[in-house]
């Protein structure tokens, strides 16, 4: 082999599986083999446990500002290795080069730079109860496991591990197979920053070692970002050991524009919430119901930006603004949903197709696809595509398309579209989704909870509550007074 090959990372450095088995990484823009990783095998599962029960031991025992300091840390280098962090997420993502080095090594770094500073601010209650008295105290759950997917790889690694580890927890981390490198990037920063051998270790492997995780008697929590489909078998599994779980799922987001909406902002909005990452974000608002009133305005709109303004090619190329979707496989995938939207009756306004760049003509690209006449029955309406793939829907009553929008089982975000500040705060009242956003789409700063309703997701990442989700409460009762028994 030629190309590098990566270890696990635990218990502070690089440990060689025994099985000797490793699995490819590829280039999505290039369609070539960039490295190899080694499997986490039996030797290295028992390997991670074991350090990581270490690593609790001593991390859980610091003071919760020595952790804030060291973490600190870590942050001020992921922000001073920006570029070579963004090239890897480039080369494991095929996202574009303008994306990453601008978002997703610092959005990372946010939350774990918010998540260090609320640590020391965590405080338990006091409360007398007559003479005696109890008091809670915020204890960490032990070592928990984070299973990342691969749209944001170091980005949901920083999400993960910010506040678990804010907590005072152990965190055994298992990046998609897809795009395993970010996470060790980010293992060695910690271990570099000060975090003690064993507080955050990296299992590289597929379904296995995920489940794995799932099911581990040491494992007190499992935090999960992916599909709705392994979501459920991840929470059944972890049911087995009675996890606590946090579930950041899928999503078919409706985005609401309204006949008094700046068309050109919706527009863009819209553009943001479906052809940004090529179309590979959770929240992306891939149903948008348009007014019927400025329904042709906006579709003209919609067609020429889309045409003129999207620059897909090597995707380390700066000038580049849309890279290639993560695989052959998926590819196929979202290929056969525009099929599908084709053979059920929608109109293409543009896309529609393959796209082979000059620059990047191996890579798995899909041109920006926006389906109009499309209704509420349709596959490509009803379903996830994960790709750069928009339909296009008409209403004329607010009532109708509030139903409309919240008829799904999903539920992880939703926008709108007015200048009516009532009706603004009136529809994102009853939308049924955990993330709303009002005239923007797509900001997700590190104080804001984010997270699904329905089969979108349990629980939240980011904002002061998901400190909460990583600790217990521990009461203390003590009695000042004489006990009174009856024997
Ligand atoms: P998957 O559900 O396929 O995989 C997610 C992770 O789970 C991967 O690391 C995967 O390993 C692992 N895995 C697969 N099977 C199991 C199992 N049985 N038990 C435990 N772990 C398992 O999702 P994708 O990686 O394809 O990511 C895309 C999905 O993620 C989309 O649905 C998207 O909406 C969602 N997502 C949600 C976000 C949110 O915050 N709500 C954010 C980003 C994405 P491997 O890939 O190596 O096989």
């Amino acid at each position: 082999m030629t190309t590098p090959v990566y270890q696990n990372f635990i218990n502070g450095h690089f440990l060689a599986n025994q099985s000797g088995e490793t699995f490819a990484v590829k280039n999505p823009a290039t369609d070539a083999v960039i490295y190899h990783v080694e499997v986490a095998d039996g030797f290295i599962q028992s390997a991670a446990i074991q350090s990581a029960q270490q690593g609790f031991a001593a991390w859980s025992a610091m003071m919760p500002i020595e952790r804030s300091r060291i973490l600190l840390k870590a942050v001020a280098l992921l922000r001073e290795r920006n570029d070579e962090l963004a090239k890897i997420e480039v080369l494991d993502t095929g996202k574009p080069w303008q994306e990453a080095q601008c978002v997703d090594v610092q959005t990372g770094a946010d939350v774990i730079e918010y998540f260090a500073g609320l640590a020391p601010a965590q405080v338990g209650q006091q409360q007398m109860v007559g003479e005696d008295f109890y008091y809670t105290r915020k204890e960490p759950l032990g070592i928990c496991a984070g299973i990342g997917a691969w749209n944001y790889p170091l980005q949901i690694a920083c999400w993960k591990s910010g506040p678990a580890l804010a907590a005072g927890n152990a965190l055994i981390f298992k990046p998609s197979e897809e795009t395993p490198l970010g996470a060790i990037k980010l293992a060695e920063i910690y271990t570099e920053a000060g975090v003690p051998a064993g507080v955050f270790n990296v299992v590289q492997g597929a379904a296995e070692v995920g489940q794995w995780l799932t099911q581990s008697p040491d494992i007190e929590k499992v935090s999960f970002t992916g599909e709705v489909g392994t979501g459920k078998k991840v929470v059944a599994s972890a049911a087995g050991s009675l996890k606590d779980v946090t579930m950041e799922l899928g999503g078919k987001s409706p985005l609401l524009v309204f006949d008094d909406a700046d068309v050109s902002q919706a527009v863009g909005a819209a553009m943001l919430g479906n052809f940004y990452t090529q179309g590979e974000v959770c929240t992306n608002c891939t149903r948008i119901y348009v007014h019927k009133n400025i329904y042709q305005e906006f579709i003209a709109e919609l067609k020429t930006r889309t045409e003129q303004n999207i620059i897909a090619g090597d995707p380390l190329d700066p000038e580049v603004n849309f890279g290639a979707l993560i695989s052959k496989a998926h590819h196929g995938l979202v290929m056969s949903y525009i099929d599908k939207g084709i053979a059920e009756g929608a109109t293409l306004l543009t896309g529609g197709k393959a796209l082979c760049p000059d620059s990047a003509p191996k890579g798995y690209f899909v041109a920006p696809t926006v389906f109009i006449d499309c209704s509420d029955d349709m596959t490509i309406v009803k379903e996830e595509i994960f790709g750069p793939v928009m339909s296009v829907l008409v209403f004329d009553d607010e009532d109708d398309v509030i139903r409309r929008a919240n008829d799904t089982h999903l539920g992880l975000a939703a926008g709108v579209f007015t200048q009516d500040i009532k009706r603004a705060h009136r529809v994102t009242h009853r939308l049924q989704a955990g993330i709303c956003w009002i005239n923007s789409y797509g900001n997700s700063p590190a104080e804001m909870p984010v997270g699904g309703y329905k089969h979108s997701g349990i629980g939240r990442e980011n904002g002061i509550e998901t400190l909460d989700h990583y600790t217990q409460t521990k009461s203390i009762y003590v009695g000042m007074s004489n006990i009174e028994s009856p024997f």
